[in-house]
């Protein structure tokens, strides 16, 4: 099944969990985030700091979020 996700952000389109690259929608974005205790890129977007960002932790995510 096709997954409409236009609304993607994240800009790393080379990754192998961007929904360019497959037909899972954000899946295994979120799968792959939860794992790592991570948060997806297109939140760190929403924070307007995304390039300021250490890595993409939950607390890297607060810190940014924080700041704002
Ligand atoms: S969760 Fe992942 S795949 Fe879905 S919109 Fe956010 S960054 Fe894109």
């Amino acid at each position: 099944m096709k997954q409409n996700i236009e609304f993607c952000t994240c800009t790393q389109t080379k990754c192998r969990w961007h929904p360019k690259n497959h037909t899972d929608g954000c899946t295994p974005c979120i799968q792959k985030n939860l794992k790592n205790g991570e948060i997806p890129s297109c939140f760190f977007n929403l924070t307007g700091k995304a390039n300021q960002r250490k890595g993409d932790t939950i607390e890297d995510f607060a810190k940014l979020v924080l700041e704002k």
